[in-house]
């Protein structure tokens, strides 16, 4: 019987893996419940792929021999239900696009939090190096879409675990783990090991000559690399731990780290580089392991690392206006970005968070919140939790439920010297079409409603 490959989701992973399956000449139907960008649109209509939007149609679903869906979806989706009880396989857009790369290289990054930043600092340093390289997954062009109209050397890939999820003979040349803490476990049932598992998929099916970069100061990894036996040639970063490995590995030890590789190294001085903090350091350790790992010379790796600046809505400075600073994390979806966020605070905090809530425990929070935070101000369309959660921890505690009225009440509650922290802990759903926007729109009240 022909393969009959359904994508579901025409968003940026499903309209690129259609069109490569069209390209290989597969039969192939894309379906969208809601509607297709226009751009997507007119690609899909180019290559001849046969589509739907604003809903299935089941019929022409279920005759699928395999099903790619889209990381947006979930599990729980009737049309996804369906398809499995009907035993066809369901893949990722990396899964599926992988089996067409040839003999070009693929650095996978994933984690909880670090994965965009680390993932364009890759692909930064193997750009500059003068690597044919792309850059897919959650950033960047489809990576279906990338392989089917061009032919690079190398893929960076940064990976969500839901896109793991749908991953099974996928083989990460260079793998990057992060982190593990808590995020998404409203889709993973609400518990820590399913999306812990999940993350660990990054190591699957790696040989002997890969490399996994992870790091050792993060206690969940360290307790599943005891169940997991690696094949691959172990790189692990660090600035708590003390785990050398002969293969190689790097120390953050005060304002500098030395990563090495084999027997290539380099060393970086922090203070130099233009992201900050310690969660940076982290970021910029993974990547110069991976671009040690991938070839690249190690005087082109230190020049790259302090030429790259922060990616916009992750702790980017937006303005200092009657010495109040203001700062954008609406990138902050989770308790511990925000862990990291706090933890760089260096003067009084108005802190705006909240959303849609994740299954948050802010336990980590309360030192940070205790110490720095003199107002929360909760912005979402249900703030009881946080109001619960920081009731005799932050003492003003105030709740909105738009951007107008959030950044009204921060700046009534902000005095000179304080820092207004947009890092909201929770997903943006509720009020906005997604963190980009919600960054976005705080930006922009700022510079309408505070500049002179
Ligand atoms: P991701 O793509 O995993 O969401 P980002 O690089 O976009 O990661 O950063 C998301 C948030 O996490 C930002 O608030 C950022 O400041 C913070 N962050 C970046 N790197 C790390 C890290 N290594 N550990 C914890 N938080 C981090």
């Amino acid at each position: 019987m022909a393969k009959r490959i359904v994508v579901l989701g025409g968003g940026i992973s499903g309209y690129g893996s259609a069109i490569l399956a069209k390209k290989h000449g597969l039969d192939v139907f894309l379906s969208d419940a809601g509607s297709i960008s226009p751009l997507y649109r007119s690609r899909l209509e180019q290559w001849g792929v046969e589509f739907e939007e604003g809903g299935h149609t089941v019929d022409k679903i279920l005759n699928a021999t395999e099903v790619i869906k889209s990381p947006g979806i979930p599990d729980k989706a009737p049309i996804v239900v369906a398809i499995r009880q009907k035993g066809i396989p369901v893949i990722s857009e990396m899964e599926f696009t992988h089996r067409y790369i040839g003999s070009a290289k693929t650095v996978c990054i994933t984690g909880s939090n670090g994965k965009t930043t680390t993932t364009s600092l890759i692909y930064k340093i193997l750009s500059d190096a003068g690597y044919n390289v792309a850059l897919g997954g959650n950033i960047g062009e489809s990576f279906a879409y990338s392989v089917a109209t061009g032919a690079y050397d190398w893929y960076v890939l940064e990976l969500s675990s839901f896109q793991l999820d749908g991953m099974f003979n996928f083989r990460a040349n260079i793998a990057v783990l992060m982190n593990i803490t808590p995020d998404h476990l409203d889709r993973y049932n609400y518990c820590f090991q399913n999306y812990v598992d999940s993350k660990m998929r990054i190591v699957q099916n790696q040989k002997s000559n890969d490399c996994f970069i992870y790091s050792a100061d993060d206690s969940t990894i360290m307790a599943e690399l005891t169940k997991h036996p690696l094949r691959s040639r172990e790189l692990p970063f660090m600035a708590k731990s003390a785990v050398a490995s002969g293969a190689g590995d790097a120390f953050l030890a005060g304002n500098s780290f030395t990563a090495r590789v084999g027997d290539v190294s380099v060393d970086i001085n922090t203070e130099k580089m233009q992201i900050k903090g310690l969660h940076n350091a982290y970021d910029a350790m993974a990547a110069a392991l991976a671009a040690l790992a991938a070839g690249v010379a190690p005087e082109q790796v230190a020049e790259s690392i302090y030429d790259f600046s922060p990616v916009e809505h992750r702790l980017e400075p937006v303005a200092e206006i009657d010495g109040v600073q203001y700062i954008n994390d609406s990138k902050a979806t989770n308790v511990d970005s925000v862990w990291y966020a706090l933890e760089s605070m260096t003067r009084p905090v108005v802190w705006i968070a909240g959303g849609t809530d994740k299954g948050n425990d802010y336990t980590p929070l309360m030192e940070f919140a205790r110490a720095k935070v003199h107002t929360l101000i909760c912005m979402g369309v249900d703030n009881t939790k946080l109001e619960r959660d920081f009731a005799g921890v932050i003492p003003t505690i105030v709740s909105t439920d738009s951007l107008d009225s959030a950044m009204r009440a921060a700046v009534a509650a902000a005095k000179s010297g304080d820092t207004v922290l947009l890092s909201p802990a929770c997903a943006s759903f509720d009020l906005f079409k997604n963190y980009c926007q919600r960054g976005e729109l705080f930006k922009e009240w700022v510079n309408t409603n505070l500049k002179k």
